[in-house]
């Protein structure tokens, strides 16, 4: 089983698919993740990426393409995966298509989530990041106990991250939006696209999901 979380950064689908790979017992993989990894990293591949995530540009095809291939191989993916923030183009799409068929992994479906833009401006640009942990806060609506400080693991590195600040913000969003109805036409010309509404509390959007996977 293979299960595509699209919708725009910020709309909450990398939150739900952390429960929803303890739920189904098969790996999250979210290219959002494995590209700040490597960019910590150091590797050539980060290196390159570093540039368009810093300007809030979509990262080229071929690189994404090659970091997903690569984890799709890896052993804790033979059951199958949760693909968060990927595919973002109709050509990522077909290349998975490609990858998905040579593994014999079949797209059980792909969710839309749906989230105002407003709304997500405000959820992005108010978003703080712990260094040390990685745990997520926000400025208004889910700020640390104690001011500056990470709930979790104590360390008082609390960062926005580059690409989260409200310039940059807009910019993604904008790039997001010109791609995401031609990824979702792609889907819907398979029958494999389900939308769902992402406001709201966690359990609700989450029950919303769980649901739309069972279409
Ligand atoms: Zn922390």
């Amino acid at each position: 089983m293979v299960y595509i979380l699209f919708g725009p950064p910020g709309s909450g689908k990398g939150t739900q698919a952390k429960t929803l790979q303890e739920e189904l017992k098969i790996p999250q993989l979210s290219t959002g993740d494995m590209l700040r990894e490597a960019i910590e990293a150091g590797t050539e591949l980060g290196m390159k990426a570093k540039g368009f995530m810093g300007a809030g540009d979509l990262v080229p095809n071929k690189v994404m393409v090659g970091l997903i291939e690569e984890r799709l191989k890896e052993s804790d993916c033979a059951n199958g995966c949760l693909l968060d923030g990927f595919p973002r183009t109709v050509p990522q799409a077909e290349a998975l298509e490609t990858m998905l068929a040579v593994a014999d992994k079949p797209i059980s479906k792909v969710v839309s989530f749906q989230v105002d833009e407003e709304e997500l401006v405000s959820r992005l640009s108010g978003r703080m990041v712990c260094a040390s942990c990685g745990a997520s806060f926000h400025e208004q609506t889910r700020q640390p106990r104690e001011a500056g400080k990470c709930d979790y693991c104590g360390s008082s590195n609390l960062k926005k991250r580059e690409d989260d600040k409200p310039e940059v913000v807009q910019n993604r969003l904008q790039t997001f939006a010109k791609e995401t109805t031609q990824v979702e036409e792609f889907y819907r010309g398979k029958g494999l696209l389900a939308q769902i509404n992402a406001m709201g509390e966690f359990n609700e959007v989450y029950s919303r999901l769980r649901g739309a996977m069972r279409q």
